[in-house]
C-alpha cells in the first residue's frame, strides 16, 4: 500500500486521449442540437458500471467457485486465468485476484485516482472515484465498510489493496451458503459488482 508508484508513472492524470476528446465534443453537440438528452448518456454509462462490465467478473467468480483448478490458477495468475474466459485488455493487463474467506476480507481502492479493472468490472462507480472513499478506506476500512452496509467482524482480518500504476485487483468473494446445487450460470447471475470490489458480500439465496 505504501509503495504506490510515483505519480509520474501512474496512468493518471493524463490529458484526455483524442478519442475521449472527440466523444466529449460529439456528446456536447448532440445535446446542444437537442438530439440527445444528457441523461441518456448517463444511463449508458450507468449500464456499463452496473451491468455490462461486472457480468464478466461474475463469470470469473462463478468459474472459480465451481472449478477448484481454475480457482488455483486465478489466484496464482489472475491475468492469465481471466484471459482463459476471454477477458483482458486495457486496465486489466496485470490482474491480481484476492480471495475473501471466513478469516480474511479484502477490499480494493485506488488512493491516487481511480484505477479499476475495466475488463472484469467495467467502469468504476462514482463513489469509488470519490476523494472520501479513497482517503478513508485505507485509514478506517471497517468504519467505511459499515457505512456501506457491510459489517466485518472484529476477528476477520481486513486487507486493503491499493491499485498501483500497473496492478488492478479484483476480489473473489465467498460463495454463499445455499448455492451448492446451483449451476455456474446461476451462480454468475448472483455475483454483484460490490462483492468483487470488496464492499459487499454475495447474499445467500435463502435470505
Ligand atoms: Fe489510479
Amino acid at each position: 500500500m505504501s509503495d504506490h508508484a510515483p505519480e509520474k508513472d501512474h496512468h493518471h492524470p493524463q490529458p484526455l486521449s483524442e478519442a475521449a476528446l472527440r466523444a466529449k465534443a460529439i456528446e456536447a453537440l448532440l445535446v446542444e442540437k437537442g438530439l440527445l438528452a444528457s441523461d441518456a448518456i448517463d444511463k449508458i454509462v450507468e449500464t456499463y458500471e452496473k451491468d455490462v462490465g461486472p457480468l464478466n467478473g461474475a463469470q470469473v467468480v462463478a468459474r472459480a467457485w465451481t472449478d477448484p483448478d481454475y480457482k488455483n490458477r486465478l489466484l496464482k495468475d489472475g491475468t492469465a486465468a481471466i484471459s482463459e474466459l476471454g477477458f483482458g485488455g486495457i486496465q486489466g493487463e496485470h490482474m491480481v485476484v484476492v480471495e475473501n474467506t471466513a478469516r480474511v476480507h479484502n477490499v480494493v481502492c485506488c488512493t491516487l485516482c481511480s484505477c479499476y479493472p475495466w475488463p472484469v468490472l467495467g467502469l468504476p462507480p462514482s463513489w469509488y472515484k470519490s476523494l472520501e472513499y479513497r482517503a478513508r478506506i485505507v485509514r478506517e476500512p471497517r468504519v467505511v465498510l459499515r457505512e456501506l452496509g457491510l459489517e466485518v467482524p472484529a476477528d476477520v482480518e481486513l486487507r486493503v489493496w491499493d491499485s498501483s500504476a500497473e496492478i488492478r485487483y479484483m476480489v473473489l468473494p465467498e460463495r454463499p451458503a445455499g448455492t451448492e446445487e446451483m449451476t455456474e450460470r446461476q451462480l454468475a447471475s448472483m455475483v454483484t459488482r460490490d462483492s468483487m470490489i470488496g464492499v459487499g458480500r454475495v447474499p445467500s439465496p435463502a435470505r
